[in-house]
C-alpha cells in the first residue's frame, strides 16, 4: 500500500491531525494507497510556505521561471510510462489514453506557459499629447488551485502552470479520488529544483482542504474545476471576500448532426466524443441531436460502432472504455439509466456492466457504453449531467429546433456540429450558448484559445492570454507629459 504525503515547502508531510484516507483502484475496487486526511491546519501551513516563497519567485526573471517549468516537463516526458500507468490505476482510464494524450498534455501545459511568459507583449495607451499609460501585470500572490478526478494531472497542471509561470506561488489540491499523479508531480518539482514553497500540494477532502483554501484570507485567487454545485459553494464563500474566481464547471453538451453530415467520417469521432475516458470528460457530447433525414441511419451506425468498443481492464492494450472512477459514481450512472427507463427511454445499446471482464477486474466498477432513444430532449436524463458512458439520441426537423435543444439545459460548456454546409454551421455556432464549439471535429484543443463555459458551466476562461490575465493583477500607470 503506497503512503502518499502532502508536499509543503518541498518537504513530504503527513496531515497534522494524523488521519489518512484510502485511495482505490477502480478496475479492481481495491484500496492501494492512502493520502493524508488534511484539514485547515495543513492548508494554513501550506499558505505560510507559499507566502514566504512569493517575494523570491515573483521577482525571479521570467526566463528562470520558464527554465524550471520546462525542467519539470522534461521529467514528466522522461517518465510518461510511469505516469500513464499511475493515472490509469488511479482513475480507471485506459493506460493507452493516459500515455498518448493526457500525460503528454500535462507536459505541454507546462511548456506552453513557460513559453508564453517569454513572448509576452505589454500594453500602452497614449492619451493624445497629454500622457502615456502603461499596464503592469503583476502576480496576485498565493493562488489556490483545486482540480477534479476525471483528467487528474492534465487539469492539475492546466491551472498550476499559468499560476507559477506568472510568478504566483500555489497551494494546490488534487481530487481525493485521484491523488496519485499529483503526488508524483510534487516529487518531480523537488527534483527539478523548483524553489521551496513555490508549489504546495495538500491532499484530503473537498469540505476540509478545498474549503479551507477557498476561505483562507491570504489566498486572493481561486482557480477551480469541478461540479457546478461545488462551484456555487465556493463562490458563496469567495465572492464576499472579493477573491478572483475562475470556475470551470459541469456540462451537458450537445452533438448536432445536420442532414448533410458525412457519417463515414463523423461517426467514429462522435463515438469517441461520447465515450472517451468512459464519458468522464466535461467536453463529452452526451445529447446527440440528429436531423430526422438521417436519424435511422445514424442511430444504427452509431449503435454498431458503440457496441464494438471493448470495455474492460484499463491495462489491456485493446481496451477502449476502462473503469468508472468510483463505486459512488457508478451508482449515479446506474441511477440515470434507471431514470431514463421511467422517463420512457429505450436502451438500444449497453445499459449495465459488461459480461466479459478479466479475472483481476471482477471487483471493479464498469459500465458499458449506453445509448438511449425515445426520450424528450427536456427530460432529466437528457438535461442533467451524468458524466459517464451514457448518451441520448434525439431527432429534430430543422436546424432551429436543433439549436433550441442544444440550448435547453442550464449548462453551456461545449457543442459539436457535424455537416457540410459550413456557412450554415457558422450561423448555428453563433447562436449556441456554449463557450467551446467544434465544427466537424471534437476535443481539438489549441492551448492559446479561450476555454470555459457559459451559464452554469462556469465563470471566466482558461487558456492562453485568459489564464495569464486571471493570475495577474492589471495596474495602469499614467505618466503625465
Ligand atoms: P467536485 O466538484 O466534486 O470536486 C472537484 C474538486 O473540488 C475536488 O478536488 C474536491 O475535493 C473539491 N471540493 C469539493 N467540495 C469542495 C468545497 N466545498 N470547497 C472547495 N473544494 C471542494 O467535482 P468532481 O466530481 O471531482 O469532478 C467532476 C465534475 O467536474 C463534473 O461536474 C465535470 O463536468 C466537472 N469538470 C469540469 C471541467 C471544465 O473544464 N468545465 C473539466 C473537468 C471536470
Amino acid at each position: 500500500m503506497d503512503t502518499l504525503s502532502n508536499f509543503i515547502a518541498n518537504q513530504d508531510a503527513p496531515a497534522i491531525g494524523g488521519g489518512r484516507l484510502e485511495v482505490f483502484e477502480p478496475a479492481t475496487g481495491a484500496a492501494y494507497a492512502t493520502i493524508p486526511d488534511s484539514d485547515e491546519r495543513d492548508v494554513a501551513r501550506a499558505v505560510e510556505a507559499a507566502k514566504a516563497a512569493f517575494p523570491g519567485w515573483s521577482q525571479t526573471p521570467a526566463a528562470d521561471r520558464a527554465r524550471v517549468l520546462n525542467a519539470i516537463a522534461d521529467l514528466i516526458e522522461q517518465r510518461v510510462e510511469a505516469f500513464a500507468e499511475a493515472e490509469s490505476r488511479d482513475q480507471g482510464k485506459p493506460v493507452s489514453l493516459a500515455r498518448s494524450l493526457e500525460i503528454p498534455r500535462a507536459a505541454a501545459n507546462l511548456r506552453f506557459f513557460a513559453g508564453a511568459i517569454l513572448h509576452e507583449r505589454g500594453e500602452f495607451y497614449r492619451s493624445d499629447d497629454r500622457a502615456l499609460n502603461y499596464v503592469l501585470r503583476q502576480p496576485r500572490g498565493v493562488a489556490g488551485c483545486i482540480s477534479p478526478w476525471n483528467l487528474p494531472l492534465y487539469l492539475f497542471t492546466w491551472k498550476i502552470a499559468p499560476a507559477l509561470a506568472t510568478g504566483n506561488t500555489v497551494v494546490a489540491k488534487p481530487s481525493e479520488v485521484t491523488p496519485f499523479t499529483a503526488w508524483m508531480f510534487g516529487q518531480l518539482c523537488r527534483e527539478a529544483k523548483l524553489p521551496m514553497g513555490v508549489l504546495n500540494i495538500v491532499h484530503g477532502t473537498g469540505p476540509k482542504v478545498g474549503a479551507a483554501i477557498v476561505a483562507h484570507p491570504d489566498v486572493p485567487a481561486i482557480s477551480f474545476t469541478g461540479g457546478t454545485a461545488t462551484g456555487a459553494a465556493i463562490a458563496a464563500v469567495a465572492a464576499p471576500m472579493f477573491k478572483k474566481l475562475s470556475l470551470e464547471l459541469g456540462g451537458k453538451n450537445a452533438t448536432i448532426v445536420c442532414e448533410d453530415a458525412d457519417l463515414e467520417k463523423a461517426i467514429p469521432m462522435i463515438v469517441r466524443s461520447a465515450f472517451q475516458n468512459q464519458g468522464e470528460i466535461c467536453l463529452c457530447g452526451s445529447r446527440i441531436v440528429v436531423h430526422r433525414a438521417l436519424l435511422k441511419e445514424f442511430t444504427e451506425r452509431f449503435v454498431n460502432e458503440a457496441r464494438s468498443l471493448k470495455t474492460g481492464d484499463p491495462t489491456a492494450t485493446d481496451t477502449d472504455v476502462g473503469a468508472i472512477v468510483s463505486r459512488q459514481h457508478l451508482e449515479k450512472i446506474q441511477s440515470y439509466v434507471a431514470l431514463a427507463k421511467i422517463e420512457g427511454g429505450k436502451v438500444v445499446c449497453g445499459g449495465g456492466a459488461p459480461h466479459l471482464i478479466a479475472q483481476r477486474c471482477r471487483g471493479g466498477w464498469f459500465h458499458e457504453p449506453t445509448v438511449i432513444v425515445g426520450l424528450s430532449p427536456t427530460c432529466r436524463t437528457a438535461t442533467e449531467e451524468i458524466f459517464g458512458p451514457v448518451v441520448t439520441i434525439h431527432g429534430v426537423d430543422d436546424h432551429g429546433e436543433a439549436i433550441q435543444i442544444a440550448n435547453c439545459t442550464k449548462y453551456g460548456l461545449a457543442c459539436s456540429i457535424w455537416g457540410r454546409d459550413i456557412e450554415r454551421m457558422h450561423r448555428m455556432a453563433a447562436k449556441i450558448d456554449a463557450g467551446v464549439i467544434w465544427l466537424n471535429t471534437w476535443m481539438m484543443r489549441d492551448l492559446r484559445t479561450p476555454f470555459g463555459g457559459m451559464k452554469q458551466s462556469g465563470v471566466g476562461r482558461e487558456g492562453g492570454d485568459e489564464a495569464l490575465r486571471f493570475f495577474t493583477e492589471a495596474k495602469n500607470v499614467c505618466v503625465g507629459w
